[in-house]
């Protein structure tokens, strides 16, 4: 059965702002202050925008400006938790996170696949692309559990040893 496409940028209307609540950062030269996990930054807006979005590089936060989630802090807040948000049940934070931590890993590896598939690949290489997609993209929605199931330390790796075998394709 094909696979849906996936949306892999973030769109962060339909995210209960993740980035900002369930991930630790340090104070260093991209970020202005220490924040532990599950807190929310001082700069977040009470709805989930963030007060200093134009001047977070002026401001000391470009850290904020690289980070990408590859659209999977959207589908974490609707698909795996129904639109339901940690504001309303702070208890969510740390499984969001720990939802976020996977399914962003698994989107950064479909972003990676797509890249090669502008490649001038073989037949076999098409077949093995086609099969890490079919892993990374389950056809039912993905939940708490089996994103807590899914190895993504052994796919992205084997994908990163596929991912070497192309190497002699990019000019
Ligand atoms: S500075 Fe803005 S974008 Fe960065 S974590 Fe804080 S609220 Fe989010």
């Amino acid at each position: 059965m094909p696979v849906a496409p996936i949306d892999l940028e973030p769109d962060c209307s339909k995210c209960a702002a993740l980035c900002c609540v369930v991930f630790a950062f340090d104070k260093s030269e991209s970020f202005g202050l220490d924040k532990a996990a599950g807190k929310e930054c001082p700069n977040l807006n009470i709805d989930n925008t963030c007060k200093i979005f134009e001047e977070r590089v002026e401001r000391g936060f470009p850290g904020c400006v690289s980070y990408t989630c590859f659209g999977a802090g959207q589908r974490v807040t609707q698909e795996v938790f129904g639109g339901a948000s940690w504001r309303e049940e702070p208890a969510l934070k740390a499984r969001m996170g720990a939802a976020l931590s996977v399914l962003r890993r698994i989107h950064e590896q479909l972003v990676l696949l797509n890249a090669a598939r502008g490649l001038p690949v073989t037949p076999e290489h098409s077949a093995q692309l086609k099969y890490f997609e079919a892993t990374l993209c389950s056809n039912d929605p993905w939940s708490e559990e089996t994103l807590s199931r899914f190895p993504i330390d052994k796919v992205a790796g084997d994908i990163s040893n596929w991912m070497r075998q192309l190497r002699g394709l990019v000019s």
